[in-house]
């Protein structure tokens, strides 16, 4: 997709932060490369590695790093998948319980190739990890699986505290931004969770700075308050490359504030709004703040 080309704006003084590198980071990457195992930390390029990293907390990418679709947000590669590890469910368990993790969670790339997206793939790390270690909560950040309830069915069947499925944007901006996705079928995914088994807390994520409207935030807000979603992530969108979508705008912090006081307002039982918010940003917070509110 060609975009117009906007001059690069500087980046504003909140947005600019220092790398951190300690020895838990190190153990982190030793563990990933020993298992083979790619994070979305790494193949996002994600702001927040050295601090999550830091507190020995990742966030694992299955199904290969290889995506079937295209956003045009996303650093991830696009092309022709890599055939499924059949020893990833195991091997991820063994890593996560290595690195004395509290909460894993688990996204993948888009496997719009596979019979069941993935889904199947999905549920097996759930219970590998809940085999490996009882009291790790597991949090799964789920594609749509073009909107297949069966699909949906297995990962919900296998009990994850937290399903977790992003927006990412502003209905009116799909075509451009999440061409191969749908708004409406990302909410029912919300919604047809909380209806098969409403112990399981949802969560759902959007970034800022793609060009959308107040307005349109906060209908979006509204529209998964309907889908009765527990827990939202308000991020600023950073562009990977010159070749991936413009940054429109570098929103100001009093915003993300403002939007996290509106959200609670609406009934959100935990809110991550700030220009470094990533979906699995402090994860196990929300998980604990939302079992408090039950
Ligand atoms: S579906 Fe996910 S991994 Fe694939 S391009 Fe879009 S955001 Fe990236």
């Amino acid at each position: 997709m060609i975009f117009i080309k906007i001059k690069r704006m500087p980046k504003p003084e909140w947005l600019r932060i220092k790398a951190r590198s300690t020895i838990d980071h190190k153990i982190v990457e030793e563990i990933l490369d020993k298992f083979h195992l790619n994070t979305v930390c790494d193949e996002a390029a994600c702001p927040n590695r050295g601090e999550c990293f830091a507190k020995k907390t990742a966030t694992f990418m299955i199904l290969g790093n290889v995506c079937t679709r295209g956003c045009t947000f996303c650093n991830v590669s696009k092309g022709k998948p890599v055939p499924v590890d059949s020893d990833e469910p195991g091997n991820i368990a063994i890593a996560v319980a290595s690195l004395g993790l509290k909460h894993a969670v688990i996204t993948s790339v888009t496997r719009d190739d596979l019979p069941d997206g993935g889904s199947g793939h999905f549920a097996k790390v759930i219970s590998e990890i809940k085999k490996e270690a009882q009291h790790i909560t597991v949090e799964v950040l789920i594609p749509d699986f073009k909107g297949a309830t069966e699909d949906l069915k297995k990962v919900i069947n296998a009990k994850p505290d937290i399903i977790n499925h992003n927006v990412e944007t502003v209905p009116r901006l799909y075509s451009e931004v999440r061409p191969q996705a749908n708004y409406h079928r990302s909410v029912d995914l919300l919604k047809k969770v909380k209806a098969m088994n409403k112990s399981i807390f949802t969560k759902s994520g959007i970034m800022l700075g793609l060009g959308e409207t107040t307005d349109e935030i906060l209908e979006v807000f509204k529209d998964l308050r309907e889908a009765n979603c527990d827990f939202l992530t308000v991020g600023q969108y950073l562009a990977p490359s010159s070749a991936h979508h413009p940054i429109v705008e570098y929103v100001h912090p009093d915003k993300f504030k403002m939007l996290r006081e509106e959200a609670y307002e609406m009934g959100f039982l935990y809110v991550a709004s700030g220009p470094f918010v990533r979906s699995s940003y402090m994860a196990e917070e929300a998980l604990s703040h939302g079992k408090k509110q039950q």
